[in-house]
């Protein structure tokens, strides 16, 4: 499976030098699993390069999956940009959650009404279908595609994908139902999140916070770094981690709180500030900047977990 970063903002797009090392872009992933299939999560600002890129590396003619995690503007405000959705040899297949009062379909045709672009919906050459999701799980040829409704201000749906031996999980917007604590998770709706990532090998998870910036944003909708990566580790179905610094010495015997090594998680806090230092304070704009950091967090823990592992010859 290959999975690409086109964007990694939330809220709002913010481009400029400071944003660089992680983009400016809001929400959009490309991955393509081995069989061919194209998958795009999300399709914030980012997707107008990913169709850029598409229209010329990918074969043709495309046949696209369009996963909707919700329809907050971040998540969809590239799709009047996205250049294969004016080709006619496009098959453009969209998912998203049957929303509030209103069809998918209305939410992206409404953002491309006259007032605000100048074509519409309905003018696109492409052939377009629109598929209204639930929690479930469905197939595209031999990807395992399973949906489970995250806990933000907008119906959203998380997306487990599954195509041979590994799984990616893409988990944006959340909130936690509830604060953990060292004993770890206490709401059913938190511990049946942890289930849902349980195994994954790359969790790309909303984290628009820090603790301290959660204190006065509690009820908007979003996680904090600390609660992203807390769920990641405890969606791990072992430790892994070394007993000491040499990775894949001994296995891990330190002591654990709610499933959670504390060890572990303090070593993952480090490589976390390690790799983001200089770039989320200076981007102007820490909140979005937040999510962008998670999910490159998830990625570092997952990595480490497979060198721990591969080092323990498991
Ligand atoms: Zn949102």
């Amino acid at each position: 499976m290959f999975v690409r970063f086109w964007g990694t903002r939330g809220s709002i797009a913010v481009p400029g030098e400071r944003t660089a090392k992680y983009g400016g872009n809001t929400s959009c992933v490309e991955v393509r699993t081995d069989d061919g299939t194209i998958i795009v999560l999300d399709c914030g600002t980012g997707a107008r390069e990913l169709g850029h890129h598409l229209l010329q590396s990918a074969p043709q003619p495309l046949r696209i999956h369009l996963f909707i995690g919700h329809t907050h503007w971040d998540h969809i405000q590239g799709f009047p940009f996205f250049g294969p959705a004016f080709h006619p040899n496009t098959e453009l297949n969209i998912y998203a959650h049957s929303g509030f009062h209103r069809r998918v379909e209305d939410a992206i045709a409404g953002q491309m009404q006259y007032s605000y672009f100048p074509v519409r919906l309905h003018d696109l050459r492409s052939r377009i279908h629109f598929t209204e999701l639930d929690e479930g799980f469905f197939r595209i040829g031999e990807v395992l595609v399973q949906t489970q409704h995250l806990n933000h201000t907008a119906p959203t749906l998380a997306y487990r994908i599954s195509s041979h031996e590994t799984t990616l999980a893409y988990v944006t917007d959340h909130e936690p139902y509830w604060k953990p604590t060292a004993r770890g998770f206490h709401h059913p709706g938190d511990q049946r999140h942890v289930a849902f990532l349980e195994g994954a090998d790359l969790i790309i998870h909303d984290a628009q916070y820090s603790d301290e910036e959660y204190a006065g944003k509690i009820g908007w909708g979003h996680s904090t770094v600390e609660y992203a990566t807390d769920v990641a580790l405890a969606a791990g179905s072992d430790c892994g981690s070394s007993g000491s610094d040499r990775a894949g010495s001994r296995r891990c015997a330190r002591p654990r709180a709610g499933g959670l090594c504390r060890r572990r998680r303090a070593r993952a806090a480090r490589t976390w500030q390690s790799a983001v230092r200089g770039v989320g304070r200076r981007d102007g704009d820490p909140a979005s900047a937040g999510r962008g950091q998670a999910r490159a967090r998830g990625q570092l823990l997952r990595d480490r977990d497979r060198r721990n592992r591969s080092s323990a010859g498991r």
